[in-house]
């Protein structure tokens, strides 16, 4: 008996010492000293001592576990101070090492000129306001009064995703979403992405970005588009800046007009940013039109408004004299850290 047990302490002994995992000490030890461990199969086997032998075996079988546990012990604290030491060393901070720069993000040349647009109308009383970029037939075309099967529909090949659902092509449904509201009066700016299937150059892109104006209530005239557009123009461009109202076509509006600014560059006299005319057209506008007025539930004999479209990346490209608007999607950070 006692020499097995000495054999079962070998073992043990010889296991742990060749062990180099806390788990692996963990399995040892229920391995031997365990309900179903060695240990304690040879005190089951009690039974088959001769009683006056008994007591002796226990005392063989007790002096061998405390054994076995002592040189667990051992190991554990020898492990785990191993463990730490390493730990310490792994974790250790070389303070002569160059510090990790921390680079500052910014603004995108897009969002600032936008940001400085919004500041301007929300100056003069406008609410910014958004609209879903996936959108119906009925609110990017038919309600804007472009009905199925007009030549304007063609101009503006979009994405569809089924029959009547596509990604927007201009920012003004979202005009027609608020006239449905019925809060009357409407100042509102709708900045937003829209979407055309136009091919990759220095003027075009399949996404860009449109800010939308409207205003709607009672008395209100040409004259105040006019207004309203010509102090935008100088607080954007500069207080000696002059408009200029081409006539134009669009179908929501009537009557329409391109408007252009004085050149800033050359203040009108003509040079090579201006193509030398002097004079930089710079949105869309016009008068609502009453038919989009009534299909929106708005009474055309009470209340009037006008509209006004403009390309965000036209104001950006025109202000930070940008001459390819393929540079504000490339996101090159070498460029765009310039603004
Ligand atoms: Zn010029």
């Amino acid at each position: 008996m006692k020499e097995r047990l000495d054999q079962i302490k070998a073992e043990a002994i010889r296991q742990i010492e060749a062990s180099d995992a806390l788990e692996k000490l963990n399995e040892i030890r229920v391995n031997y000293l365990g309900k179903k461990g060695e240990l304690t199969a040879v005190l089951k086997s009690m039974k088959d001592v001769a009683p006056e032998d008994r007591p002796k075996v226990g005392q063989f079988v007790n002096e061998t576990r405390e054994e076995i546990e002592k040189v667990l012990e051992e190991c554990r604290v020898k492990m785990e101070r191993a463990l730490r030491e390493s730990k310490m060393k792994a974790e250790v901070i070389d303070v002569t090492l160059p510090a990790g720069k921390n680079t500052m993000g910014h603004r995108h040349p897009n969002t600032i000129a936008l940001e400085e647009v919004e500041r301007i109308f929300v100056g003069m009383g406008y609410e910014v306001v958004e609209g879903p970029e996936i959108e119906k037939d009925y609110y990017n075309f038919e309600a804007l009064n472009i009905p199925e099967g007009h030549p304007a529909k063609d101009e503006q090949d979009t994405f569809y995703i089924t029959g009547d659902i596509l990604l927007r092509s201009q920012t003004s449904p979202t005009q027609v979403h608020e006239m449905e509201k019925g809060h009357l009066p409407i100042r509102m700016l709708a900045p937003g992405r829209v979407f055309r299937s136009d091919e990759v150059d220095a003027t075009h892109s399949p996404s860009f970005h449109q800010i939308e104006g409207l205003v709607i209530d009672k008395n209100i005239t040409f004259a105040d588009l006019k207004g309203t557009l010509a102090v935008f123009a100088k607080e954007l461009f500069g207080e000696s800046t002059e408009v200029k109202f081409r006539p134009h076509h669009f179908q929501f509006t009537e009557p329409s007009a391109e408007m252009d600014v004085s050149c800033y560059k050359c203040g009108g006299r003509g040079c090579r940013f201006c193509k030398g005319s002097g004079w930089i057209e710079i949105l869309g506008c016009g008068m609502v039109h009453p038919h989009v007025l009534q299909m929106s539930g708005i009474d055309p004999e009470k209340y009037t408004g006008f509209a006004f479209g403009i390309g965000l990346e036209r104001i950006a490209l025109l202000k930070y004299e940008i001459d390819d608007m393929r540079l504000l999607y490339e996101n090159d950070i070498r460029f765009l850290k310039q603004f």
